[in-house]
């Protein structure tokens, strides 16, 4: 009887050894290279226009500060100066005083058209973090063929490759096959309520759908897939939902010379604590699936084993994927405190104490699951737990890379970038896109930066070479079918 039991045993461990072996050498092959295009009529001029566009400070410091007038007036102006026909051939529409859209109309107005957008402003540098700079960070200075300042790569290399491309279009007097608006919003760092929500409601009004919306987002990467030898063009599908959760307790406070055994705050601290403590259910969305793939079969042997199985090694799969930050974060809802407020005296035992939690939500989960998942984990009913409406977001719709416009846009990219794999993505932060998303055939953020550094951070820089690649890939998406 145990002999039988162990023979059985045997033969199912040869069964699964055999299934995986047969998965792993099927799912192996070169991934198909494809021509890239010479880089022709980008212009020489971009560099000194990029460095000319960092150094006019359009900072977006908070959702409540005023914007600073004069700066995004210089941008006006500058835009006005430096690409005169586009403003002097598009009617241009203004909205909040400082987003524009411009409309370039199109051979046939029964098709619908693509929406190129960008935004002029850019996050502040802290006084703290100016020093680390190797440059003075809104010189714009042109060093190593490299233009460097805050806004270099989010979002004026954008702003300045739509502009730049769709001038020598003009000059050229090319006209589009359908109608093409151009969008610049000019909030977009403190949630684009003033650009492109105004933007996309003009939209909404009008009852234009547009077929195709390209944005910021993806990129080319060079650093995550070593192993392929070749960059890697991820183009955003989709975006992570986007939530802020407040937890609140209120407790009779007191003299702090003699604090009760547990305060307001000391509650507050252990339901965040508990928060931290465990996460959401991991699970792979299908843009991450679709990219395991498309670019597993060029990889190692142990790599393609794991992603063809995933039925055996999806638990290893996903705590590989925990182990950094950024891959964490496509597998998992996060959820992070990022306002904590108690206290207006040294001496005296605040009776409030709040905290703000912000949630990025993934796809097939929702913000009432968030405030679910907050309420059992802290389980304390003295925390009030209550989702904040203003800045509420739901996980986006995602574009298929079956549709059209992700077939078209993919062609481009191997136009533009040599040796390029392309593959669909999962953006985890909110671009100005989000707005369009309701409304259009097809959503896609993408731009063919492959060296570009330090967005949001000290350093921002970008290669005169991948601001030509950028020039290059809006003029295919202006002119080819
Ligand atoms: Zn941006």
């Amino acid at each position: 009887m145990l002999k039988r039991f162990i023979y059985l045993i045997l033969i199912a461990i040869i069964g699964i050894i055999a299934v995986v072996l047969f998965n792993t050498f099927r799912f192996s092959g070169k991934i198909p290279v494809h021509q890239s295009l010479p880089l022709t009529g980008v212009g020489d001029s971009a560099a000194l226009h990029l460095s000319k566009a960092i150094q006019i400070k359009t900072v977006s410091f908070g959702d409540t500060l005023p914007v600073d007038t004069a700066e995004f007036k210089k941008f006006r102006v500058f835009l006005e100066t430096t690409y005169p026909t586009v403003h002097q051939k598009l009617p241009r529409l203004i909205f909040s005083e400082f987003s524009y859209v411009f409309i370039w109309k199109g051979k046939d107005t029964t098709l619908k058209p693509y929406v190129l957008m960008a935004h002029m402003d850019v996050v502040p540098v802290e006084a703290v973090a100016e020093k680390n700079w190797s440059v003075p960070s809104f010189s714009g200075m042109i060093k190593e063929d490299t233009i460097w300042g805050r806004g270099a790569v989010d979002d004026k290399a954008s702003a300045i490759s739509i502009f730049e491309a769709a001038e020598l279009l003009l000059k050229e007097n090319f006209q589009p096959e359908r109608t093409i608006y151009l969008c610049f919003g000019h909030d977009e760092e403190i949630a684009g309520k003033r650009g492109a929500a105004k933007i996309s409601a003009w939209f909404k009004e009008q009852k234009i759908e547009p077929e195709l919306v390209v944005d910021e987002g993806g990129q080319v990467d060079t650093e995550h897939f070593k192993e392929l030898k070749r960059p890697v063009a991820v183009i955003g599908v989709g975006e992570k939902g986007y939530v802020n959760i407040d937890i609140t307790v209120e407790k009779t406070g007191g003299h702090s010379s003699m604090p009760q055994q547990e305060t307001a705050i000391d509650i507050l601290n252990k339901a965040i604590m508990h928060v931290r403590e465990k996460q959401m259910s991991a699970s792979i969305p299908a843009p991450i699936q679709e990219l395991f793939t498309r670019i597993g079969p060029g990889g190692s042997f142990i790599n393609r084993m794991a992603l063809s199985n995933q039925w055996l090694f999806r638990g290893m799969l996903i705590s590989q994927l925990e182990q950094t930050k950024e891959t964490n974060a496509l597998v998992h809802t996060t959820l992070v405190p990022t306002i904590v407020k108690a206290g207006i005296k040294d001496n005296v035992i605040p009776s409030v104490a709040k905290a703000t939690f912000n949630s990025r939500i993934l796809p097939g989960q929702t913000s009432d699951d968030v405030v679910d998942f907050v309420k059992k984990a802290i389980h304390d009913d003295r925390v009030t737990v209550q989702k904040q409406s203003i800045s509420l977001m739901e996980p986006s719709a995602m574009t298929s890379s079956d549709h059209p416009m992700f077939k078209r846009m993919e062609a481009i990219t191997y136009k533009t970038v040599p040796q390029v794999i392309v593959t669909p993505y999962l953006m985890i932060g909110a671009t100005d896109s989000r707005y369009f998303r309701p409304f259009s055939s097809a959503v896609l953020n993408f731009a063919p930066m492959t060296n570009a550094k330090g967005f949001h951070g000290i350093n921002e820089r970008i290669p005169v070479s991948d601001l030509k690649q950028m020039i290059f890939y809006y003029r295919l998406l202006l002119t080819e079918k």
